[in-house]
């Protein structure tokens, strides 16, 4: 046997599986090589074997969290609005944002990544305005899938639209940048398209999209049936998004962009992209907050994956996502933050305390468990990015991808610390992340991001 990483702690929680008290995670460079009970590891390995050990005590290690969606573009407009609704919330995004610079994007973006890290999330799914996010996550050394933002309401120009968006990705994805270039080649970051939502891309040009992500076999993320305002507008028409749609584009004229024609023809916002062919399994639809059991069994039919981001949703007052139906239909739902100017943090931790915490007020009878919301920043959130193969659990031959949770102190003995479930454990607050790790490599490490 080979020199080896191991990682001991007091729990791991391999996420297929049951808990492990006691535990050891042995990692052969860039994979996990096998996680074991300590009384199995003693037997199966000997010191000889082992290249570095580290002991976390009391901590809990996990395969690294899965963030759905953010768009880490916007990170430095932390707290700039809380209190707006979510059209004239939107409308002051792009009014801050859209002079600003490409090295103002990639510090934004960059401080962003560098939160991201240190809430354990080793993988980040990215919407980005600018595609700074992409270099900003390659510096960090996160893997991530990073969708460049698709925008375009007129079906005249979508050629147009579709074609300068091409040219934007494949500048992208040359990129001479030595730390995006690292990530590219070796398959930890992603580029792919994001056609922003159903209200700024018209379904010409989210066709091509849709069908170019196909071609290359890769993911594409929008935002679905976010706000009611977006669910009016494409059933009746309307002005709240006509507002915003002037003032984005700065346009008062064009009515093919403040009113297309497929805008108003009672629809809702899934039955749009349903009619126009744009649900596929390869989507991976934002927010659905406004979608009924029928839509909802539309997107299982067509294999949709969902973002479910309770807190943005909280925030912007936008509503609560009917989280319990998506999981009765099987959709493969993970947890998405949103960015800073929607939430207040990037701990999907804390999204998922929010979660548990919102549908069971929402429900008398919430059968959700803390376990379901770890398995969905995880292996569901691994299934929705069609990742499930490489991350998303802690077992022989995926990615060592880890992150690794130092306990709260308690005063509990041993006997009493292993009967608690190691999941609540993770989510009840207080857990603080002390190392993650990708590919094998540290990341972070004793609470400090290191340098590439
Ligand atoms: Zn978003």
């Amino acid at each position: 046997m080979g020199a080896k990483l191991c990682l001991a702690a007091k729990w791991a929680i391999p996420i297929v599986g049951e808990p492990i008290y006691d535990a050891v995670v042995v990692i052969d460079g860039t994979q996990i090589e096998g996680v074991y009970a300590r009384a199995q590891f003693n037997t199966l390995y000997k010191a000889a074997d082992i290249q570095r050990a580290e002991d976390y005590k009391e901590a809990v290690i996990v395969p690294g969290l899965i963030n759905l969606h953010t768009h880490l573009d916007y990170s430095a407009l932390r707290a700039f609005s809380t209190d707006l609704p979510f059209f004239q919330w939107i409308e002051e995004l792009v009014g801050r944002s859209r002079e600003w610079a490409t090295d103002r994007f990639y510090q934004s973006a960059l401080y962003g990544a560098r939160l991201a890290a240190f809430t354990g999330a080793s993988t980040i799914v990215d919407s980005s305005y600018s595609g700074q996010s992409a270099k900003a996550l390659a510096e960090v050394g996160l893997r991530a899938v990073v969708g460049l933002e698709l925008f375009g309401l007129a079906d005249s120009e979508a050629e147009k639209n579709w074609n300068s968006w091409l040219e934007r990705f494949e500048n992208l994805h040359e990129t001479e940048d030595p730390a995006l270039r690292h990530s590219l080649d070796n398959d930890l970051i992603t580029l792919t398209v994001a056609p922003h939502a159903p209200y700024t891309v018209c379904p010409t040009l989210w066709l091509k999209a849709t069908t170019w992500a196909k071609k290359f076999n890769l993911p594409l993320m929008a935002h679905v049936a976010e706000s009611t305002e977006e669910s009016d507008w494409l059933a009746k028409e309307s002005s709240v998004v006509r507002k915003f749609l002037a003032f984005a584009l700065r346009e008062n004229e064009d009515a093919e962009k403040l009113k297309p024609r497929w805008a108003g023809r009672g629809q809702s916002p899934i039955r749009h992209l349903k009619n126009y062919g744009l649900l596929d399994e390869r989507l991976i639809a934002a927010h659905v907050v406004n979608a009924d059991d029928e839509e909802l069994r539309i997107l299982a039919e067509n294999n949709v994956k969902v973002a479910h981001c309770p807190r943005s949703n909280a925030r912007l007052k936008n509503g609560l996502a009917p989280f319990l139906k998506m999981m009765e239909e099987d959709l493969d739902v993970g947890f998405g933050t949103d960015s800073l100017a929607s939430t207040d943090d990037l701990s999907l931790l804390e999204e998922g305390q929010f979660a548990l915490n919102a549908h069971r007020l929402n429900n008398k009878n919430c059968p959700l468990t803390a376990r379901h919301m770890i398995e969905c920043m995880t292996i569901n959130a691994a299934r929705a990015l069609r990742m499930d193969h490489k991350i998303g659990s802690l077992q022989a031959g995926k990615q060592a991808d880890l992150a690794i949770f130092a306990l709260p102190p308690s005063p509990l003995t041993d006997t009493e610390k292993q009967a608690l479930d190691p999941y609540n454990l993770l989510i009840s607050g207080g857990a603080r992340l002390k190392d993650l790790l990708v590919d094998g490599r540290f990341v972070v490490s004793e609470g400090k991001l290191m340098r590439r």
